[in-house]
């Protein structure tokens, strides 16, 4: 075995980690505030060539593998979970489905804007009343004079706002009884779709998350990513990958919080000393330290196995459940070791465990997490 990254993997994490510390940490808290997408921060981030870091070079993309894209999300979260979420959602959940399931025209049409920055990959799976069971998704995709002619409604989708695109799920007929869904491409700007930016959140304040509402949208049936009837099956497909991303947005919001406790422990003094003098204190340190190293080593782990063409479903739900519910637990810690002071906004940490809750609830809840798990392991 090889624990050591590559030495572009190290490159790629230097890289990050510095400009996380220098560009993306020092507006965070103001854009939480103001709920300010962080659009200057992902034009440096196009002009540093990764956003579309996975994706091959004839697409625009970086050619790197899973395992640099979890660096990049994870060292984006350290700074800012607004970022991250951004920049996760749009390589694994816009990127990816293009990538996987897209004719050459389609990947080379829009898989490229993406690569390049010039739009932000999102994904609409999610509806008011289709969420953990995806399948009960009710927007429509009729056939009409050559065109799907789309009707319905799509919640929480991220980054909606800021893509020239987004691959959606629609039913498209039904099939021995059972509804049939498929994944179609889907314009923005294209006439009766609406993208409403309306939500007020716990936390991510500076992502976008949008409601999406089709009132007969015509798109042309080449639109259709992969096979009709196979939509279901790619967004699962598609869900695997974006839950490393999850993880690693875990572990890296965990790491924040982390070093800010840490430092402020070593810098408070009650009863005449640094409070990391106590052991009580050392203890709680001690415990965040070894679960966040656990929770990176089980996101590596699932990037490496996709690398390798293996399977990783179980290891992807395994780091997406354990990640963020060590990510929770972390940063409730990192709020307690500042004492009141993590209750106020300027000592970052309050924010970052609001920010992640969602991760216990996005791209599948813990919940369902046990059940991907609790099926694999063959229950
Ligand atoms: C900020 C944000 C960003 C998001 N981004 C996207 C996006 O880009 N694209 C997208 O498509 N979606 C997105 N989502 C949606 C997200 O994936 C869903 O919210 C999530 O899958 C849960 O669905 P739900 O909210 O309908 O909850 P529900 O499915 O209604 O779940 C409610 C509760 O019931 C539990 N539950 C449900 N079924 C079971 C069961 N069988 N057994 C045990 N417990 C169960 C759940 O675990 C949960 O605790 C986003 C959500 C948020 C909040």
């Amino acid at each position: 075995m090889n624990f050591d990254l590559t030495s572009e993997q190290e490159m790629i994490k230097k890289m990050i980690h510095e400009f996380a510390d220098e560009v993306v940490a020092p507006g965070a808290i103001d854009r939480d505030r103001n709920k300010q997408f962080p659009l200057e921060v992902f034009k440096q981030l196009s002009h540093m060539g990764v956003m579309g870091l996975p994706f091959p070079e004839e697409y625009g993309g970086g050619g790197a593998d899973t395992l640099s894209f979890a660096i990049v999300t994870e060292e984006l979260s350290r700074a800012c979970g607004s970022t991250g979420i951004t920049y996760s959602a749009h390589i694994s959940l816009g990127g990816a489905p293009l990538y996987l399931f897209g004719t050459a025209e389609q990947k080379k049409k829009y898989l490229t804007p993406i690569c390049t920055g010039e739009s932000f990959g999102a994904f609409g799976l999610t509806e008011p009343n289709a969420g953990s069971d995806a399948g009960g998704t009710r927007t429509r995709a009729e056939v009409d004079n050559g065109e799907y002619v789309i009707n319905g409604n799509k919640c929480f989708i991220t980054n909606a706002s800021y893509a020239k695109q987004l691959a959606l799920t629609a039913v498209t007929g039904t099939v021995d009884g059972k509804k049939e869904i498929s994944a179609i491409i889907v314009p923005t700007d294209a006439e009766g779709f609406k993208v409403i930016d309306n939500y007020e959140k716990m936390g991510l304040n500076a992502s976008n998350t949008t409601e999406l509402v089709l009132e007969n949208v015509r798109v042309p049936l080449e639109n259709l990513l992969g096979k009709k009837g196979e939509g279901f099956k790619q967004f699962l497909i598609t869900l695997d990958g974006g839950r490393i991303g999850i993880g690693a947005m875990a572990v890296g919001i965990a790491q924040g919080a982390y070093e800010k406790a840490l430092q402020y422990t070593k810098e408070r003094k009650q009863f005449g000393k640094s409070i990391s003098s106590f052991q009580a204190v050392q203890f709680k340190l001690a415990d965040m330290a070894m679960k966040i190293e656990l929770a990176r080593n089980m996101v590596y782990k699932a990037a490496w196995l996709k690398d390798q063409g293996r399977p990783f479903s179980k290891e992807a739900a395994m780091c997406k459940l354990y990640a963020s519910e060590i990510c929770m637990e972390v940063t409730n810690q990192a709020v307690q070791l500042h004492g009141g002071y993590g209750y106020m906004r300027e000592y970052h940490v309050e924010r970052m465990m609001r920010d992640a809750k969602l991760l216990e609830i996005g791209e599948g809840t813990s919940e369902i997490q046990r059940m991907v798990i609790a099926r694999q392991i063959g229950c």
